[in-house]
């Protein structure tokens, strides 16, 4: 695939179409796809550069600062929660672990009633999950597909009588397995924006620019003329400009980036709802050492989980979504208690561990906001979600300790180690503190919501702005709240939708 390259384009860059696509990633490669097979012309901007498997080596030191927002270490303002999310062509999708699942029906037919959106019944999404599902070739994970890290998981799940079960994922026959997705996929394994989504926009006659910024949107009352932003060099800074004349725009710069441009742009937003709501599903890792060697590295990672502890009905006090998560050695080192000796002696447990994160379907909301030019993420966990890490971190150690793990590791000032009943009983809401544990979230959300209400949603059930007759959102923004379950396949399917519903005035 050609993708043009922002940073050996000839400044300023002028080009014009129907609808200009800000973001790559899950949204909007698929609004690409779609409306470019409408016939209609599209460009794509893409502030992150283009990356080919090729030069995906595995290496964290260099995947982390080439794939992810902030060389991989954005963070909350007060910097207690770390936000992992993509930046490049193909977005989030490159470096994610595949995890494919339908937005529950609990969570459908609470947007419907809380937020009236009409459109969201399961007998009208099932199709275009399905059709999403099989454009990416989501299949599940077969049982001799299954880790050694994903099988102690499952040990531990089933000495306890939990629910669980196999995860469906987007890749294919390519993949050999070598666990190394979140630092993007040297085989080229990963059905995803980068491989299915992009080219075949792009046959279908899109054009996509790779490093080049969108800063804003130009509009005049309710109509939106063009996009305007910086190309960048190859260390990401500004090198020239560019502008996209438009008929349209779409928004798919992810829950942060596309409230980051719609703020700065200055969109007409009476209420204040841009950025506002946004939800993270926080995550708390807690690490068993075992006696055999698991060597949670190798092999398909994210094959199965536990939902013993998720009932997505709303006010449900069962919010955390149990699943091996492994990290690579800096990741691992990171996190761990100590330095020197002490944290050389703890990290040579590294082939023994076994790692299972709590992800919390979250009630609280947080915001993106802009302070100068920065954009800024606000959020701390409420009592509520600090009670449901506690809920998941304490569960995940108890199905560690079942699966045979001499004792469970959970970092933290001060770290624990858990052994007993009644240690486990102490890891409490108390613990949570902003922090005293950290705390990973890779799912933003939310922060241009869709619902009926102006004064309290920003887009329409189309995912078009309720100020604007032009303006698009086609990424994970659009959810009214958290979806408490992996959400990638749900941002591909709303942006299916709503592109397909997008008609140029
Ligand atoms: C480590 C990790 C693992 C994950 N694993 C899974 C999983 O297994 N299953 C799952 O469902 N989800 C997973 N996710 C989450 C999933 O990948 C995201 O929810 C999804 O990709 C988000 O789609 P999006 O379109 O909203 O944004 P993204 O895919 O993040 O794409 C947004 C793109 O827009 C670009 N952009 C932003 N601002 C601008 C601007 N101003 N101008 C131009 N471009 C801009 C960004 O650079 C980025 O490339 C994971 C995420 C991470 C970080
Ligand atoms: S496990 Fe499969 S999809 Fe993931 S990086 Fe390895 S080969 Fe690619």
């Amino acid at each position: 695939m050609t993708v043009r390259r922002g940073r050996l384009e000839r400044s300023p860059l002028s080009l014009s179409c129907d609808v200009a696509i800000v973001g790559s990633g899950a949204g909007g490669s698929m609004a690409a796809y779609e409306l470019a097979g409408r016939g209609l012309s599209v460009v794509v901007l893409e502030e992150g550069a283009y990356h080919r498997p090729r030069q995906f080596d595995q290496r964290e030191e260099h995947m982390l600062p080439s794939l992810f927002r902030e060389l991989g270490g954005q963070r909350t303002d007060d910097l207690s929660l770390l936000v992992l999310s993509g930046r490049g062509v193909g977005g989030s999708t490159v470096h994610n672990t595949n995890l494919c699942k339908r937005t529950a029906p609990e969570i459908l037919a609470h947007w419907r009633e809380e937020f009236g959106l009409s459109g969201l019944e399961t007998a009208t999404l099932d199709p275009l999950f399905a059709e999403v599902e099989s454009l990416l070739g989501v299949v599940p994970i077969r049982p001799e597909q299954l880790s050694s890290h994903n099988a102690v998981f499952k040990r531990g799940v089933e000495a306890l009588g939990h629910a669980g079960g196999m995860l469906s994922h987007n890749r294919d026959d390519r993949c050999i397995g070598s666990g190394f997705c979140e630092l993007g996929c040297a085989y080229d394994g990963k059905k995803n924006a980068l491989r299915v989504l992009l080219p075949e926009a792009m046959r279908r006659g899109a054009v996509v620019v790779s490093d080049a910024r969108v800063d804003r949107v130009v509009y005049d009352d309710r109509r939106a003329s063009a996009v305007r932003g910086r190309l960048l060099d190859e260390h990401g800074v500004p090198r020239g400009d560019f502008e996209v004349r438009c008929e349209a725009v779409c928004l798919a710069g992810s829950a942060i980036g596309s409230a980051s441009v719609a703020l700065r742009s200055g969109l007409p937003d009476p209420h204040q709802q841009i950025g506002r709501h946004l939800h993270l599903h926080p995550g708390v890792a807690v690490a068993g050492r075992f006696e055999e060697r698991v060597e949670g590295w190798r092999g398909i990672p994210q094959s199965y989980e536990c939902t013993e502890f998720l009932d997505l009905s709303p006010g449900s006090e069962r919010r955390a979504w149990i699943l091996p998560s492994f990290a690579h050695p800096v990741g691992t080192a990171t996190v761990t208690p100590g330095f020197g000796p002490r944290l050389l002696s703890a990290m040579r447990a590294y082939p023994h561990l076994g790692v299972l994160a709590a992800m919390v379907h979250d009630v609280t909301e947080g915001r993106v906001y802009l302070e100068g030019d920065r954009t800024r993420i606000a959020y701390v966990p409420g009592a509520s979600d600090r009670a449901q890490l506690a809920l998941g971190a304490r569960e995940a150690s108890r199905i560690l300790l079942a699966a045979g793990a001499r004792d469970v590791m959970m970092p933290g000032v001060p770290p624990a180690t858990i052994r007993t009943e009644a240690e486990l009983e102490e890891i409490t809401e108390e613990r949570f503190h902003p922090h005293d544990v950290p705390l990973t979230a890779v799912h933003p959300m939310g922060s241009m919501r869709m619902g009926t209400d102006p004064r309290s949603s920003v887009v329409d059930a189309t995912g078009r702005l309720h100020t604007m007759d032009n303006v698009w959102v086609t990424d994970g923004s659009l959810f009214p709240t958290s979806i408490g379950t992996p959400p990638q396949l749900s941002i591909y399917t709303f942006a299916l939708k709503v592109a397909r519903g997008l008609e140029l005035a």
